[in-house]
């Protein structure tokens, strides 16, 4: 029986999966669980993880697995996810999604749909110039999307192959990203 949908959502840097994660999970009353803003939260209260993941996030480069793994078991583990969850963010490489699959066979009752927001690398670059982030500084973002690429970009195979992916075209207004989005989630 399956009756919680987890949503993971899967897209590059700046590609408006956390502004539309956001959006959706406020519409579907569900909880955006978004590794990056958990940990930006950690460093600005100066926790023993915030310290850990700072030199990685400032440089562009992944936290280790050890520092983000246990976070997502914790936060999947509360009783706002029965109905449902999104994750941004989280998976980012292959073994976070296989770590993720071990965790998802513990709840039989959870079934995972990936969406993935496509945007062309020009429209990436201006809108992560635009953002204005602490880590969105020129150099940081050719590493983050070289990041992407090398690690994260393979999780579209990963969830191909397992037939839960959906694509969905990013590069237009958000207000038709959002609609699409709720099209797809209709078409489940
Ligand atoms: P985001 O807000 O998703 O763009 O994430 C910002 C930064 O947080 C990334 O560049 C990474 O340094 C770190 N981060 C977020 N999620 C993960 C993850 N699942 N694995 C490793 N690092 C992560």
């Amino acid at each position: 029986m399956t009756n919680t949908t987890g949503l993971i959502f899967l897209g590059p840097p700046g590609s408006g999966k956390g502004t539309q994660a956001s959006l959706i999970a406020q519409l579907y009353h569900i909880p955006h669980i978004s590794t990056g803003e958990i940990l930006r939260e950690a460093i600005a209260n100066q926790t023993p993880l915030g310290k850990q993941a700072q030199p990685y996030m400032d440089a562009g480069n992944l936290v280790p697995e050890e520092l983000v793994l246990g976070l997502v078991k914790e936060r999947l583990s509360q009783p706002d996810t029965e109905k449902g969850w999104i994750l941004d963010g989280f998976p980012r490489t292959v073994p976070q999604a296989v770590f993720l699959d071990k965790l998802l066979e513990e709840t039989p009752s959870t079934s995972e749909r990936v969406l993935n927001l496509d945007v062309p690398d020009e429209a990436i670059i201006e809108r992560l110039l635009l953002r204005g982030r602490k880590d969105d500084t020129e150099a940081t973002i050719r590493r983050r999307l070289d990041v992407y690429r090398e690690q994260t970009a393979p999780l579209i195979d990963y969830y191909r192959d397992r037939g839960s992916l959906h694509h969905i075209n990013g590069n237009r207004s958000p207000a038709e990203v959002t609609e699409a989005l709720k099209q797809a989630m209709v078409n489940f």
